[in-house]
C-alpha cells in the first residue's frame, strides 16, 4: 500500500490561483493539502532603522488579498489558514502535526524567506521541499546564464535576454485536493477590505486592471508618459499586484503578446516589456547577492560618503525639507503607499545627495510604506540610486531644480500634495552646533 501523502503548501508573494506552477505541482504530487499564510511580522527590517511596522496601506492591501485567496481556494475545495508567528516555529509545528511528506512553496528572492526556507530544510529532515518559480517570467534554467554570472549591468542582462522567451501562463486549477484535518488555533485575521480604494488587494482586481488596461490605447502610449510624476494612467500601475503575486507576470505578458499580436505593437508596448525586464533583473540580482542587497557598501563594496541624520530623516519622512517637490512625493507617498517611478527617483537622489543620510533608511522607509513593496525591485533600485548597486556609473544625483521644472512645470502636483506648506531649512544647528538663526 502506498503512503498517503500530505502537503503544506506556504502562500507568501504568490497569493492567486491563475498561473500557479507551485500550486498546481502541489496539487499533482498530495492527497491532502494544508493551505497556509503565515504573518510574520518580525521580517521587517524596521526595527534596525528606528521604524514602525508596516504601513497601513500594504497592509489593507494584504488583508484584501487574503480575503479573496480564502474566497477562491473555497470554490476549489480548499481554505486559507492564517497563522500570525515566526514562520519557522509555525512552519515545524504544521509539518509535525500534519505529518507532512512535502512542502512547497513558490521560489522567493527574499534573504528572510530563503533562511527560514533553509532553516526548516534543515531540521525536517525525510520531508520533501519544492521550491519553484513562479514570480519570475523565467526560471533558472531558461536563462542563458547561470545566477552566479548574472551580467553586472542591466543592459548585458537585457542584451543576454534577446533570444529567450519568456514562460507562458498556466491553466487555473477547477479544484484542488482537499484539506487535512488539523486542530489549530488559526489566527483571526480582520477581513473588512476596504473595496472603495483606487488600488484594492485581490487577484481578480489585478486581473481586472490588467484586462482595463489592454483594452484601451493606453499601451500604445506608455513609452510617452510613463516618466510622468503623476496621473494614473501614464503606467500601467501593476506593481502592486505583481509585488504581491495577485497577478502573474507571466499572464502580464502574455496579455501584452496578445495586444501586440492582435492591436498593435510600437516602441510603446515594447517598452512595457523593457521595464517588466528591469522586475526581472532586480529578481535575479536578489538572489544572487542574497544579504548583500541589504548592506550599506552595497555590490561594488564601495562606502557611500553618507551617514545618519536624525533631524534630516525626520524631515525627509515628513515633507518638510527645503525641497517642494521632494516634500509633495514623501507626502503623496504617506498618505497613499503609491508613488510614481519618476518620484521615487528624485525622493531617493535627495535622500542619499542633498541630505547626505544613509540610503538604507529610505529604503526601509519604502518597505514600511508602500504597497508594491518587493524586496528585490525596492532594495536593488536604492542601491542603483545610491551608487552601490548594477549601475557603472559613480553616482545618479538629480537635479530637484530641474526635475520640477521638467516634471512639474506648473507646480500643480506641488501643490496638490502640499509640498510647500511646512518646507524648513534643513539643519536647525550648524556645524558647530550652534543654532542657525
Ligand atoms: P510601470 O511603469 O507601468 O511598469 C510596469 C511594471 O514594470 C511595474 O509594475 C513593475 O513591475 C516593473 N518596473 C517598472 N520599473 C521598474 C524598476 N525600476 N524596477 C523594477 N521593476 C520595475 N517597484 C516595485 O514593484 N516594488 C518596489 O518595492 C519598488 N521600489 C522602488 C524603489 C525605488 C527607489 C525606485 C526608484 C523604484 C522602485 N520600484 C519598485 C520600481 C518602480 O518605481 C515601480 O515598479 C513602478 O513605479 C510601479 O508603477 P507601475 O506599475 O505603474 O509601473
Amino acid at each position: 500500500m502506498t503512503q498517503r501523502k500530505t502537503g503544506i503548501f506556504w502562500f507568501k508573494n504568490d497569493l492567486r490561483l491563475h498561473d500557479n506552477p507551485a500550486l498546481m505541482r502541489a496539487n499533482a504530487l498530495v492527497d491532502e493539502l494544508l493551505c497556509v499564510y503565515i504573518v510574520d511580522n518580525h521580517w521587517h527590517s524596521h526595527s534596525s532603522y528606528s521604524l514602525h511596522q508596516r504601513g497601513q496601506h500594504p497592509h489593507r492591501f494584504l488583508r484584501a488579498s487574503l480575503t479573496e485567496l480564502d474566497n477562491s481556494l473555497g470554490n476549489v475545495g480548499q481554505g486559507l489558514m492564517i497563522v500570525e508567528s515566526r514562520t519557522v516555529s509555525a512552519l515545524s509545528a504544521l509539518i509535525e502535526q500534519v505529518g507532512a511528506t512535502d512542502v512547497f512553496r513558490s521560489n522567493n528572492s527574499g534573504w528572510y524567506e530563503n533562511q527560514a526556507w533553509a532553516e526548516l530544510l534543515g531540521s525536517n529532515v525525510g520531508v520533501n521541499f519544492h521550491s519553484i518559480d513562479t514570480h519570475t517570467l523565467f526560471e533558472p534554467t531558461s536563462l542563458p546564464f547561470s545566477i552566479a554570472e548574472l551580467p553586472s549591468s542591466f543592459t548585458k542582462f537585457k542584451n543576454a535576454m534577446a533570444e529567450t522567451s519568456p514562460l507562458r501562463p498556466i491553466a487555473t486549477p477547477y479544484y484542488l485536493v482537499p484539506p487535512p484535518s488539523l486542530n489549530y488555533p488559526g489566527f483571526e485575521y480582520d477581513s473588512h477590505t476596504d473595496s472603495d480604494a483606487l488600488i484594492c488587494g485581490g487577484e481578480s482586481r489585478g486581473l481586472n486592471h490588467l484586462r482595463d488596461y489592454f483594452s484601451t490605447e493606453k499601451p500604445m502610449f506608455y513609452k510617452q508618459v510613463r516618466n510622468a510624476i503623476d496621473g494614473w494612467d501614464n503606467s500601467c500601475k501593476l506593481s502592486p499586484w505583481l509585488a504581491s503575486g495577485c497577478l502573474s507576470v507571466r499572464e502580464v505578458m502574455s496579455t501584452l503578446s496578445d495586444y501586440e499580436a492582435n492591436v498593435a505593437a510600437n516602441e510603446s508596448t515594447y517598452w512595457i516589456y523593457f521595464e517588466l525586464l528591469w522586475r526581472e533583473y532586480f529578481q535575479w540580482y536578489a538572489h544572487k547577492y542574497g544579504r548583500r542587497l541589504f548592506l550599506f557598501d552595497g555590490i561594488k563594496r564601495q562606502k557611500p560618503l553618507t551617514s545618519f541624520y536624525h533631524e534630516r530623516f525626520k524631515k525627509w519622512l515628513s515633507g518638510t525639507t527645503p525641497y517642494p517637490l521632494v516634500n509633495a512625493c514623501m507626502n503623496e507617498l504617506r498618505e497613499t503607499g503609491y508613488l510614481s517611478n519618476r518620484g521615487r527617483q528624485i525622493v531617493a537622489s535627495c535622500l542619499v545627495h542633498e541630505l547626505s543620510i544613509d540610503w538604507r533608511y529610505g529604503a526601509a522607509y519604502f518597505e514600511q510604506v508602500l504597497i508594491d513593496y518587493d524586496v528585490a525591485s525596492n532594495w536593488g533600485n536604492w542601491q542603483y540610486l545610491a551608487g552601490v548597486g548594477a549601475d557603472a556609473r559613480s553616482t545618479r544625483q538629480f537635479n530637484l531644480e530641474k526635475q520640477a521644472q521638467q516634471f512639474d512645470p506648473h507646480g500643480r502636483y506641488t501643490e496638490r500634495w502640499k509640498g510647500n506648506a511646512k518646507s524648513q531649512r534643513l539643519d536647525s544647528v550648524d556645524a558647530a552646533d550652534w543654532p542657525v538663526g
